[in-house]
């Protein structure tokens, strides 16, 4: 096999991925496991790095990314009790890492390295600057402007999904009131229908078993509670995006993540922008599906470990 490869290493809240990338951005492999964090990270991490032992196989690789949900160290490599990892206080994943493959590892927010990976090679190719979201069982963002991967001062800025829509409403998962990802993200989304049923609301969600999110969103069209949280979901995240939008510029929105393939969701964002963003702005942005099927945060850590390690 030509040309240099990073293995990429993605830990997700239900899944754990493991990719070999290109120095083009092309997975070579992957391969994934389901997460199952109730074994602990140590269990977990094992399970981890097992699977990057097989996916690289014989491949010899020059660097390791691993992308993550913070509040994370990149600097120092460390895990600092990710939201969607309880328990996960203080974990050194990336000397864990370079310990066991011998390359040079780097830690990254998923959601940021997911930003970076359609900008290089999805999406968002060829664009200078660039806002992604991804709507999953949370609401992550990163941002890409003027070529440069939105950090902050230690690696933890670009929260995009915890900007205030609903000042005063709904508990998010970081605490706080009324964050965007209080109410488009899909666990959130089945939280709100879990509690209106409780409560004695009719739907037929309450038949639907397991409930997932998608549910939500089929049966907008045919039940008034599903129509009713999830056109709350599509204000909200409208409303992110127009705001995003005017603050930076982006010539391309992408979005990611499962629930983003329902068409209603990109109409609904392209009108919010179309009538709340600042007239030049939203003439030069364009709003897309990301393209790379899912492992946008896989390819963006393997070419961020690739660049650093250059
Ligand atoms: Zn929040």
């Amino acid at each position: 096999m030509h040309g240099r490869h990073a293995l990429a290493l993605d830990i997700g809240a239900t899944k754990l991925a493991v990719a070999l990338v290109g120095a083009d951005g092309g997975i070579v492999r992957i391969d994934r496991t389901p997460t199952l964090r109730d074994d602990g990270p140590e269990a977990v991490l094992e399970r981890l790095l097992a699977l990057a032992e097989r996916v690289r196989g014989e491949t010899v690789v020059a660097a390791a990314g691993i992308a993550c949900g913070g509040p994370l160290d990149p600097r120092g490599g460390v895990l600092l009790g990710p939201l969607h990892l309880p328990g996960w206080d203080h974990v050194e994943i990336v000397r864990l890492v370079e310990q066991r493959f011998g390359v040079p590892a780097v830690l990254v927010n998923d959601a940021s390295a997911g930003a970076w990976g359609e900008y290089r090679a999805g999406a968002a190719a060829g664009a200078a600057s660039t806002v992604y979201l991804t709507v999953s069982s949370g609401l992550g963002g990163g941002a890409v402007l003027d070529g440069r991967l939105l950090t902050g001062a230690t690696g933890n800025g670009g929260e995009l999904g915890h900007v205030c829509v609903r000042p005063g409403g709904r508990r998010c998962s970081c605490g706080r009131r009324g964050c965007a990802e209080a109410y488009v993200a899909g666990t959130q989304l089945v939280a709100r229908a879990r509690e209106a049923i409780a409560i004695g609301r009719p739907s037929a969600l309450a038949h639907v078993d397991p409930l997932e999110a998608a549910a939500v969103a089929h049966l907008a069209g045919s039940d008034d509670l599903a129509r009713e949280l999830w056109a709350d979901a599509l204000d909200c995240l409208g409303q992110l995006v127009a705001d995003l939008v005017n603050v930076l510029e982006p010539e391309v929105v992408v979005l990611d993540g499962g629930l983003t393939n329902r068409p209603d969701l990109i109409d609904a964002v392209r009108r919010a922008v179309g009538a709340d963003a600042i007239a030049p702005i939203r003439r030069v942005v364009r709003i897309e599906r990301a393209a790379l099927a899912g492992t946008a945060p896989a390819v963006g850590a393997g070419l961020l470990a690739l660049e650093r390690a250059a």
